[in-house]
C-alpha cells in the first residue's frame, strides 16, 4: 500500500475509533488497524435472535454530561437499562450502587448522619497522601464499602490488586 496518511491509529475500539472519527473531520486522513475482525474493541456486540451478546463482558454507558450523550447518539442507538445490580459478599447481599440501604444492611443505621460518621472514622485508616488505588479508594469511603463492594469487583474484572491497577495507570504517564 503506497497511499500515506496522516494518522496510523492501531485499535478500533472507542478510544481509536473516536480519535479517527475527530481527526477525519478536521480533514486529517487516518488508517485504522485492529488485530480483531470487528471494529469497538471491548464494546462490541454480536446479535442473535435479536439479542445484543456483549462478546467482551457486560458494558453499561453512564454519564451525566448531556454533551456526552448527544456524542455518543450520534453513532450507536443504545439500549435503555436501569443499573441496580446486588453485591454478594459472603453471603451477604447488598444494593449497588452503594445507598442508604446498603449501609442500613451493613452497619445497621437509619440515617445518613450516622453513614457519614462511620465513613469519617474509617477513612482515617489512611493518612497522607494515598499511595495507590486501594488507599485512595479507602481513604474516600472508608474500610467496609472497600473491602466488601469495591475490592472484590476491582481484582474480578481488572484481574489485578487495586494497588497494581494504580501502577499501571500512573507508568504510561
Ligand atoms: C468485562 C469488562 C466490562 C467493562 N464494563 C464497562 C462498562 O460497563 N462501562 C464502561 O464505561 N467501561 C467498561 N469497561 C471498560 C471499557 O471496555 C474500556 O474502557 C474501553 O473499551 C476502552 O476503550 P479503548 O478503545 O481504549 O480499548 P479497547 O476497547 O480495548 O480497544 C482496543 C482495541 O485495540 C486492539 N489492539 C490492541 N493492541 C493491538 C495491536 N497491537 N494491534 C492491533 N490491534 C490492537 C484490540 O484488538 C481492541 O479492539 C469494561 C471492560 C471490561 C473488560
Amino acid at each position: 500500500m503506497n497511499k500515506k496518511f496522516d494518522y496510523l491509529v492501531v485499535g478500533a475500539g472507542p478510544f481509536g475509533a473516536v480519535f479517527a472519527h475527530e481527526a477525519h473531520k478536521r480533514g486529517k486522513s487516518v488508517l485504522v488497524i485492529d488485530r480483531r475482525n470487528h471494529i469497538a474493541g471491548n464494546l462490541y456486540c454480536e446479535s442473535k435472535d435479536d439479542i445484543n451478546i456483549h462478546v467482551y463482558g457486560a458494558h453499561i454507558f453512564h454519564t451525566s454530561l448531556k454533551h456526552v450523550w448527544d456524542y455518543v447518539n450520534q453513532f450507536a442507538e443504545f439500549n435503555h437499562y436501569v443499573n441496580s445490580p446486588v453485591a454478594n459478599y459472603k453471603g451477604e447481599m447488598y444494593n449497588l450502587p452503594f445507598n442508604m440501604n446498603t449501609f442500613s444492611k451493613m452497619w445497621n443505621i437509619r440515617t445518613p448522619k450516622e453513614a457519614q460518621d462511620i465513613i469519617t472514622k474509617q477513612r482515617a485508616a489512611i493518612s497522607g497522601e494515598p499511595k495507590n488505588l486501594e488507599e485512595q479508594a479507602i481513604s474516600l469511603v472508608g474500610t467496609d464499602i472497600y473491602e466488601k463492594l469495591i475490592k472484590g469487583y476491582t481484582i474480578i474484572t481488572i484481574l489485578m490488586t487495586a494497588s497494581k491497577v494504580f501502577l499501571w495507570v500512573v507508568i504510561p504517564r
